[in-house]
């Protein structure tokens, strides 16, 4: 055989091969879902888990669940990473970040949103009424304002404090320590199958204005594949964004990775990345069987799921103690 042919046929080989793989491994998956319905969560948002199965246990859209559990949060004046009582910038500005995506491989997203208490809401309009992914900055206001959300002061009197104390060092490294990320990233299967997922946050405490992490990044912060699974992140966003992590763990569910095990992977590669090392990030993960999981890089990382009704705090696994 001409070497030309031979490269040509067992190119054409290989692609049959990763063809038939990929195909098995959807029929595995659509085929085996147990576990649902099914939400989990990043940290204890034990509250959200709750409001989305509100919506699951009653044959709910996923993207409906995902939404409602999202906004727990944001209206939460304790909450310092989300919404309302979300820490400000370095100017003292709160700003917002979202994204949802729904089971049909639709996205919605705002980012640098400021003085709209539910910016997943505004994402998902964006979504749903716009021919659009994301929206920003005073256009995401304006859009949101046309759309009936009020703009409302989000600095609480707690985060203003924060803010002040921070001001007399005013250290300017971007860091995140695990008190200053409580990002909800909130992942769904409904009863019928759909996936869907929505992500939220105000960001790295104390950034530079203007700053937009990994939350409202379709693949970055949050991605759904309703024929393979969903995926979503915490932690220093821009670590997840050099690395698209969100993504990178559906695909390694589609070549076949259970949830924990993308995961965790996807958790090493940040180690790539030179540069600080003492930075935190989390990934949780479920896939269209039902299965879930989680990892993150350092120690400390709970998440939240609720199946069958019962709603349990899991410790996700981690890289450095
Ligand atoms: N991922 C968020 C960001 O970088 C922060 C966090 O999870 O707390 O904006």
């Amino acid at each position: 055989m001409k070497r030309r042919n031979f490269v040509k046929q067992s190119g054409l080989f290989a692609i049959t091969a990763g063809i038939v793989k990929d195909l098995r491994n959807l029929e595995r998956l659509a085929k085996s879902q147990s576990n649902k319905p099914i939400v989990i969560a990043t940290w204890n948002n034990h509250k959200a888990v709750m409001q989305a199965w509100e919506i699951l246990s009653k044959d709910g859209y996923a993207l409906d669940a995902v939404e409602a559990g999202a906004r727990i949060p944001e209206q939460d004046p304790e909450d310092t990473s989300v919404g309302y009582g979300g820490f400000p910038d370095r100017e003292g500005r709160v700003t917002l970040d979202a994204c949802i995506m729904d089971s049909e491989g639709n996205a919605g997203s705002v980012l640098f949103l400021q003085g709209i208490m539910h910016p997943v809401s505004v994402a998902r309009l964006v979504m749903e009424k716009t021919p659009h992914v994301y929206l920003s900055g005073e256009g995401a206001k304006i859009f949101a304002l046309e759309n009936g959300f009020k703009e409302e002061k989000l600095l609480t009197d707690k985060a203003k404090q924060a803010y002040e104390q921070w001001k007399e060092k005013q250290q300017y490294v971007p860091k995140i320590t695990p008190e200053q990320h409580d990002t909800i990233g909130i992942l769904a299967m409904d009863s019928k199958g759909r996936l869907s997922g929505a992500c939220t946050t105000s960001g790295m405490a104390f950034k530079m204005h203007g700053r937009v992490g990994d939350s409202p990044i379709i693949g970055s912060g949050l991605y759904v594949d309703n024929q393979i699974g969903a995926a979503a992140a915490t932690g220093l966003g821009e670590a997840v964004i050099k690395k698209v992590g969100s993504f990178s763990i559906v695909e390694m569910m589609r070549n076949g990775m259970n949830p924990e095990k993308a995961c965790k992977k996807a958790i090493a590669r940040l180690t790539e990345i030179k540069g600080p090392k003492d930075f935190q990030v989390g990934y949780i993960a479920i896939d269209k069987s039902g299965a879930f999981g989680a990892y993150s890089l350092k120690k400390g990382f709970p998440y939240v799921i609720v199946r069958n009704g019962q709603v349990e705090l899991l410790q996700a696994g981690f890289l450095q103690g």
